[in-house]
């Protein structure tokens, strides 16, 4: 097996990692989605093969924590040497049927932030626009009355390219503005997804499997562009549904998208606290350390298509931070 043999070569590296791992880092990765295969219109997702690949090369030679418990021992200076947290932001469908079955077979614990508006059916508006580019059949898609202009949409690459050109010209628009761009690109596509999304009860599954669940707000909005009680209720509403559904106290939270002062400004945090969240992580690249706001934590998106390349990966963001 190629990689049991690629694995083998990682040794020499797991142990400088375990060098720099004294320093009581803590790596807290972020994953989306695990695909069924690879998908040319989300490159940037893994899929079962590869994640099966990354989590055992992460129970072989990393000390894989529940996110609790690394956050309790990184407070009391007990972090293990290279001490790493699995995470999920959004909540997709395929994270309870792909994911969850891999992480079970290395015996690996995750947390799951879940933005409960998209539960049971919904759509995240950047899927929208995925899938809608996806199922275009002209050789472009003109939005030019909606003033975005015309993609090419000839090929696999020209339509993963042209969709993500799209989300990023849409991203940080007012919330109406973006609703309005959105509805347009999907009334050129028919048969849009509806089961992307976690179910209640793939949700309740999940948790009951003994992984924890995180909140991300109701509808995912860029909380940066808010005003305070629409912030303070994203974040408040989101956290008294997914407890009422799951009989538990949220102690984490995501914010959503994640880039301090771009996304979430520091209000937020102070205010994500006083909603009784005890930690809370953004998408700041980074290590955590004790010295690390415990609401606002860095993460790091492992993309790397092959062993080799992911474990150097970790090794040289351990080691700059
Ligand atoms: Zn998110």
């Amino acid at each position: 097996m190629i990689e049991t043999f690629l694995l083998s070569l990682l040794q020499p590296f797991a142990t400088l990692a375990s060098g720099i791992g004294n320093q009581k880092k803590l790596l807290i990765m972020i994953y989306h989605r695990v695909l069924d295969e690879p998908d040319f219109m989300r490159p940037g997702e893994v899929d079962k093969a590869a994640f099966t690949w990354q989590m055992q090369l992460l129970a072989k030679h990393f000390n894989v924590l529940p996110l609790a418990e690394a956050l309790e021992r990184m407070q009391n200076n007990t972090l293990p040497p290279r001490a790493v947290c699995i995470t999920f932001d959004d909540g997709y469908a395929d994270n309870y049927t792909n994911a969850l079955p891999i992480l079970q077979r290395f015996d690996l614990k995750a947390t799951f932030f879940i933005a409960s508006g998209f539960l049971d059916g919904g759509r995240m508006w950047n899927d929208t626009v995925i899938e809608a580019v996806r199922n275009i059949t002209t050789a472009s898609l003109d939005l030019n009355k909606a003033g975005l202009g015309v993609f090419e949409t000839s090929t696999h690459s020209q339509k993963c390219q042209s969709a993500q050109e799209i989300i990023k010209k849409i991203k940080h628009l007012d919330l109406s503005e973006r609703t309005r761009y959105v509805e347009v690109i999907a009334a050129k596509s028919q048969d849009l997804p509806n089961d992307l999304m976690l179910t209640s009860e793939q949700l309740k599954e999940l948790h009951q499997s003994g992984m924890e669940i995180g909140g991300h707000t109701v509808n995912h909005p860029i909380l940066a562009k808010l005003d305070e009680t629409t912030s303070k209720r994203e974040i408040k509403e989101n956290k008294i549904f997914l407890e009422e559904l799951l009989g538990v106290t949220l102690q984490f939270f995501a914010y959503p998208n994640g880039k301090p002062e771009i996304d979430y400004l520091r209000q937020h945090a102070e205010w994500v606290k006083q909603a009784g969240f005890s930690a809370a992580v953004s998408t700041q690249w980074g290590v955590a350390t004790k010295d690390s706001s415990l609401m606002e934590l860095p993460r790091f998106t492992p993309w790397d298509g092959e062993p080799l390349k992911f474990m150097l990966r970790i090794i040289m963001l351990s080691a700059k931070f």
